[in-house]
């Protein structure tokens, strides 16, 4: 979809400097083609936006001609992969046999029309086990993957880092490992890293960043990092909260958010913003991040 070298630009140096591809969560309820537009417009070049109603429901019938005409316009400004958020109500290890079976049925048919938009990201939270134990969580999981994923889609589907509020199943690396190592069909998955979830989960990339990669490496792998969630915190390191705050108003700080988005590591991931803000608010910190990259 993408061409890599179509956000290159050469400096004077003749060294290649890539800008980063930033966006943030875009409303999808005027259909494909406009969010592309609205992305342009706040100086965005990657978004994400909700598959169907984030709380769950069914999703609007999709228009082939739209998703083809936002398809032409990433290509055309050089927008790095989309990252497209499952709802929030996808419990794929619930207790409830038929919250289950919502989870596997929704993700089946937000995959399907996925394809209509090659080759990028589906984020989804893996899941809360609601007392039944992480162990049994991650196998409720890794059975719900092998049924819904089809080795042939051209979609990675990833699994996003958590802050660990309730029984949420994916807070630590090891969770996170072990779904990818139970699934089958691990081949089609990777990782979203959300900044404000694994501060919160307790993993300090305040005062480690590096040390936190090098754990998330030895622990998943890096090669299986695919995106990037860059929300500040309203709370401090192993909260277990889950409450985003604006780029360097919270514990995190500016400078965590400048050490990671010039990061070695991560400069060329898609980084999608969930702050709490309006379009011009994430205007102002698209651009802000883009200042802070050296
Ligand atoms: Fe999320
Ligand atoms: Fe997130
Ligand atoms: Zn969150």
């Amino acid at each position: 979809m993408v061409s890599a070298t179509s956000r290159e630009d050469a400096t004077t140096e003749g060294v290649v400097a890539r800008e980063l591809a930033i966006g943030c969560h875009l409303s999808s309820s005027k259909g494909y083609a406009a969010m592309g537009r609205e992305a342009l417009s706040i100086g965005a070049n990657t978004f994400a936006f909700f598959t169907r109603n984030p709380r769950g429901g069914n999703a609007k019938k999709a228009d082939p001609q739209d998703a083809a005409e936002l398809c032409a316009l990433l290509d055309r400004e050089g927008f790095g992969k989309l990252v497209a958020h499952a709802p929030y109500t996808m419990n794929l290890c619930s207790a409830k046999p038929d919250v289950r079976d919502f989870g596997r049925r929704a993700m089946a048919e937000d995959l399907e029309r996925m394809e209509l938009l090659p080759g990028n990201y589906y984020n989804f939270h893996p899941g809360s086990h609601v007392g039944q134990g992480a162990d049994e969580g991650i196998r409720l999981i890794c059975s719900a993957l092998d049924d819904v994923l089809d080795m042939g889609q051209s979609t990675t589907v990833l699994l996003e880092t958590m802050a660990g509020k309730g029984s949420e199943v994916g807070r630590t690396f090891q969770e996170i490992a072990c779904i990818l190592e139970g699934c089958a069909k691990s081949d089609v998955l990777g990782v979203c890293l959300d900044t404000c979830h694994v501060w919160d989960g307790g993993y300090n990339i305040r005062v480690d960043l590096d040390g936190v990669l090098n754990e998330f490496d030895r622990v998943i792998g890096l090669d299986r990092l695919c995106a990037l969630h860059l929300n500040d915190s309203k709370n401090d390191c192993a909260s277990h909260k889950d409450r985003h705050e604006k780029i360097g108003e919270g514990y995190l700080g500016i400078n965590t958010f400048a050490a990671v988005v010039s990061h070695p590591r991560l400069r060329d991931l898609p980084m999608v913003l969930e702050t709490p803000n309006k379009l011009d608010g994430y205007a102002r910190e698209i651009a802000l991040l883009r200042s802070l990259a050296w």
